[in-house]
């Protein structure tokens, strides 16, 4: 079917796999355009027959109970992202030779002749953080644009919506690249690769492989971790448009076609006039917020993306003074006894964490929850000098609790054992117990919540709710 835009869609029998967020609105999108729809979905529960019942009263057909079997004369499958790639459905369709697109992929080729570029991000943690902040310094230099994509806005909403725009700030999921095969963004980043839905992708390589994809037939930069070597192994394995460059950020002094930091500056040596020889200041490490490491490093991959859009240097101070952190990303909550609250219930996975626990020197950590078969050596035994205690919660503390004892035995730890809804309250107490003035209490899990809670947002309510009534009894 090429790789371009579409623009006949009429007659042609598109099998819309799933119902749901990105399922819904497509199935609409294309009958509208005069396609022959069905959606299949493996559920068939009250809400899904609701769900079919709307879309049935305006001709598309839906079945119910059986996402598994390919409908006879499917021409062109487009999937919910988080579909894994192994189903009989797909391979159905692989067989037949009917191409599978995801969410962001219809996206791509519904998109108008003068659509704005995109500038992509990609990567283990942090994409939803980098987006905003490019959102803003875009902002910043005066251009239309919104930050879009796996953050919750819908690509194809904005595609296909009135509002105009110059540049468009996208966070890609790998489940969403993985379905994307034709997508060519205007530059775009990879900000770091750590084990992650390595159980939907099948192995790290695979998931590699996908988070790499961004990095097809880009225009103008390539954007990689110089920390993280397999982000530069992506962008050398890229097929990239003629001129494309490679540049890299990197948290220490940076070298030609970089980004980096010298003396407490956020310096770029790669848009710059004569690169060898000069560098422009961008902004202050204080300017980014909050100026932990990983958050620097967040920085200074959206203003590489900005700057290869030609955003001009103030632009990118203004953006990142103005940007302000989505809650529960290493929110300062309070100040009691001068020990210092922090919720970064976000980090839901060991590599998020082991970021957030490099950012304070001495800490009485708040961790467990769902490990999602994690393991906690590598992230103790990097952290282990700046604990002064630990708190644990939930329900894989154990796995926590062993690779402590190896690798921490002289740290003292508290293993909760309760889930009820006073146990944040109780954690929080343990860690007031443990913390000496100067440390700082952080809840930075490694785990995901639904153990305990209906979600992380939850969690971090729960800490912030805890932390104000000790603030109450102080
Ligand atoms: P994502 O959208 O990729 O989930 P977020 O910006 O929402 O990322 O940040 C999620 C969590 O990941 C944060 O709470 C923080 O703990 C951690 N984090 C953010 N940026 C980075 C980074 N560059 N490297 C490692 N961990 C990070």
């Amino acid at each position: 079917m090429g790789s371009g835009q579409v623009t006949d869609w009429q007659g042609m029998h598109v099998t819309v796999a799933g119902l749901g967020v990105s399922g819904i609105p497509a199935a609409k999108v294309l009958h509208a355009r005069g396609a022959v729809v069905t959606v299949v979905n493996d559920g068939d529960d009250a809400r899904a027959r609701e769900q079919a019942a709307e879309l049935e009263a305006l001709g598309i057909t839906v079945r119910l109970g059986d996402g598994a079997t390919l409908p006879k004369g499917t021409e062109l499958v487009v999937t919910t992202p988080g579909w894994k790639p192994d189903k009989p459905l797909f391979e159905a369709a692989r067989a037949a030779g009917v191409d599978i697109w995801g969410d962001v992929e219809l996206a791509w080729r519904l998109r108008g002749p003068d659509a704005a570029p995109w500038l992509a991000v990609t990567g283990t943690n942090g994409k939803t953080t980098t987006v905003q902040m490019l959102a803003s310094i875009l902002t910043a230099a005066g251009l239309r644009t919104a930050a879009v994509g796996n953050i919750g806005v819908s690509l194809l909403d904005v595609v296909l919506g009135e509002q105009q725009y110059d540049v468009l700030a996208v966070e890609l999921s790998s489940y969403q690249l993985h379905w994307a095969p034709s997508l060519r963004a205007h530059s775009a980043a990879v900000l770091n690769l750590a084990p992650d839905h390595l159980d939907w992708h099948g192995s790290m390589e695979a998931y590699a492989a996908d988070k790499g994809r961004i990095y097809e037939g880009n225009r103008v930069a390539c954007v990689y971790n110089a920390a993280d070597n397999a982000t530069e192994d992506l962008v050398r394995e890229a097929d990239v448009e003629e001129g494309c460059r490679a540049i890299g950020f990197t948290l220490g002094t940076p070298g030609p076609s970089q980004l980096g930091v010298v003396d407490g500056i956020l310096v770029d040596r790669a848009f710059v006039e004569n690169r060898q020889q000069n560098a422009q200041e961008l902004a202050e490490v204080s300017d980014v917020n909050p100026p932990a490491p990983h958050n620097i490093a967040n920085a200074l991959a959206a203003a590489a993306l900005a700057r290869a859009f030609g955003v001009p240097a103030a632009a990118v101070r203004e953006g990142l003074r103005n940007f302000r952190p989505d809650a529960h990303r290493i929110a300062h909550v309070a100040d009691v006894d001068a020990v210092a609250y922090v919720d970064d219930s976000k980090a839901t996975n060991t590599h998020a964490a082991q970021a957030s626990l490099a950012a304070y020197e001495s800490i009485v950590w708040i961790a467990g929850g769902l490990a999602k078969g994690a393991t906690f050596d590598e992230l103790v035994a990097k952290s282990a000098e700046r604990l002064r205690g630990v708190v644990l919660i939930g329900q894989d503390r154990a796995l926590i609790r062993e690779a402590l004892a190896r690798h921490a035995p002289q740290v003292p730890v508290v293993d909760l054992d309760r889930t009820d809804t006073g146990a944040m309250l109780a954690a929080v107490q343990e860690a007031q117990r443990l913390a000496v003035a100067g440390d700082t209490v952080l809840l930075a899990p490694a785990c995901a919540s639904m153990d305990m809670f209906a979600n992380y947002n939850k969690r971090g309510d729960a800490f912030a709710q805890a932390v104000g009534e000790l603030g109450a009894g102080a």
